[in-house]
């Protein structure tokens, strides 16, 4: 049986994905647009959302690991997949022979690797140069010149494309952005006799793209914008972005409790007036996160209320003694979407705990069965 959740709904909207993928495309063009549909389309199901993303005219799907690749390969065998990070030896001999990946590249030693199977096989495995400006954690050093020289030279590759990943594009300031970009076109002119003329140049996320779209070069990578969240508060989304899932739940009880009583696990809130308390069926075993204890707030009657007391495992407690308006037993209250007036999104929520709206989507992906309403 497969019955749909009744105490919670995960809803995710194709079409809002679409949309945005569409605008997205249309405010960057001629920019060619790699979907970000790692972790499991950040929680939104990779499988479900993988022909909404093609139809709306992704060029590249952005992955991590085989499974995500293999999902996408059962479906369109030979759409171009890039992955988000460095392989590992297994990932890479599984890529090449069977899921035609193009893999990123950072070291001559992987490079090698890729070179040795495109020999064999005759056809050179198309890769994308990784430069590290300043994230740190992967790629060639910019001023690597010998390494990445040698991998434009070797037999057995196409270099289709150099990127470089931004750590800050989503911060106060943009100026340190701006220097890596500098700094990435400076490595890539000093690279130019040996990279291929129509190589693909790619830098930015979904914060670059939207806040520094006239440096975005050959390709976006984008993940936050297609499924309509921004990835900080120092910059909006323009309001042609959607949110594509929206999380709700139903009121199960509803208390009057005098001033002066505990609620909840660890007695961590205490009533400081007669209160009205309203409880929910969904906690952090639903995906609700913990950290949001007496900090959470939700929509009820289009109205904001807060969490009080612990997140249970699958119970939360809400103060709504000052919710105006009639509530009853089984009413909707909404974690994060719209209700009435009332929106609460996910990079609000996250902020209130010190999260990112990431996470949220891929728990409550992950702990729920989301449902795909258009
Ligand atoms: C995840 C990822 C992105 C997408 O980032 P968003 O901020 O979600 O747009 C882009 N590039 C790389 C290398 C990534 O790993």
């Amino acid at each position: 049986m497969n019955a749909q959740q009744k105490h919670i709904q995960v809803e995710i909207s194709r079409s809002a994905f679409a949309d945005n993928i569409h605008f997205l495309r249309q405010s960057l063009a001629p920019a060619k647009i790699c979907v970000v549909m790692k972790a499991n389309a950040y929680g939104h199901g990779l499988e479900h959302l993988l022909d909404s993303a093609i139809g709306a005219g992704a060029d590249y799907l952005g992955i991590c690991t085989n499974d995500e690749a293999a999902t996408i390969r059962r479906r369109h065998p030979s759409h171009p997949i890039l992955r988000l990070r460095t392989a590992l030896p297994d990932e890479l001999e599984e890529s090449v022979t069977q899921l035609h990946v193009e893999e990123m590249v950072g070291s001559v030693a992987v490079a090698e690797f890729l070179a040795g199977h495109g020999r064999r096989r005759s056809s050179p495995v198309p890769v994308h140069i990784k430069i590290d400006t300043g994230m740190g954690r992967t790629g060639f050093l910019a001023d690597d010149q010998a390494g990445m020289t040698a991998v434009c030279g070797m037999d057995g590759l196409r270099v289709r494309g150099v990127m470089t990943h931004l750590p800050s594009a989503d911060g106060t300031d943009l100026g340190s952005t701006r220097d890596q970009l500098e700094q990435f076109r400076e490595t890539m002119s000093s690279l130019e006799s040996v990279l291929p003329k129509d190589v693909l140049v790619h830098s930015h996320n979904s914060a670059a793209s939207m806040r520094l779209p006239e440096l975005r070069g050959g390709m976006v990578r984008v993940g936050a914008a297609c499924y309509g969240v921004r990835t900080s508060s120092h910059f909006s989304n323009p309001p042609e972005l959607r949110p594509v899932m929206s999380i709700k739940t139903r009121i199960m009880e509803i208390r009057d409790v005098p001033e002066g009583r505990t609620i909840g696990y660890g007695s961590l809130y205490k009533t400081t007036r007669p209160s009205r308390i309203a409880t929910v069926p969904v906690g952090f075993g639903e995906g609700y996160p913990r950290g949001l204890f007496n900090k959470g707030i939700v929509l009820i009657n289009g109205q904001r209320c807060p969490v009080v007391g612990r997140v249970s495992l699958n119970v939360t407690t809400i103060d709504i003694t000052d919710l105006s308006g009639d509530v009853r037993w089984g009413d909707e209250v909404v974690l994060v979407g719209r209700q009435e007036s009332g929106e609460m999104t996910f990079e609000e929520l996250a902020d209130l705990f010190g999260g990112v709206h990431t996470e949220i989507n891929l728990m409550a992906g992950f702990y729920n069965k989301p449902r795909y309403i258009d």
